[in-house]
């Protein structure tokens, strides 16, 4: 295999080998915040959001602007469509959410970068070879 070809390799698929790094350092660190068996509580702040604010609604004055961050804005819009495809997932409500955001943030939006990362490799590589031929 030419070293080109390894090099172009090992730049596609690096973003994918550090993901799975730091997930398992994440995974096998103790104490690991993925394993948790009751949402977390935390008592109220005034100064900044706690769990307090996810569990109870958050009684702050909203940083970001309205269009972005509220239920009407992009993330009520982004909240609802997940809703609605975890309707179609599965009948609980809960259990369809949850299946949503795995499958949105998890396979599709990992799954599309990636897949820009390598044809903007792809393009890089083709531009090269295109240079050195003219
Ligand atoms: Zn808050």
């Amino acid at each position: 295999m030419p070293l080109a070809r390894r090099g172009f390799l090992a730049l596609a698929f690096a973003p994918a080998l550090l993901l799975a790094v730091l997930f398992a350092g994440v995974v096998h660190s103790r104490p690991t915040p993925l394993w948790r068996t009751a949402i977390p509580t935390e008592a109220l702040r005034t100064d900044r959001c706690t769990w307090y604010c996810h569990n109870h609604g958050c009684p702050h004055a909203p940083v970001l602007p309205a269009w972005l961050a509220s239920d009407r804005g992009a993330f009520g819009v982004a909240l609802r469509g997940l809703y609605g495809f975890g309707d179609a997932l599965s009948s609980d409500r809960a259990t369809g959410y949850g299946l949503a955001n795995l499958l949105v943030f998890c396979v599709a939006w990992p799954a599309l970068t990636g897949g820009l990362w390598i044809v903007a490799i792809v393009q890089h590589a083709e531009l090269k070879q295109l240079r050195r031929r003219s």
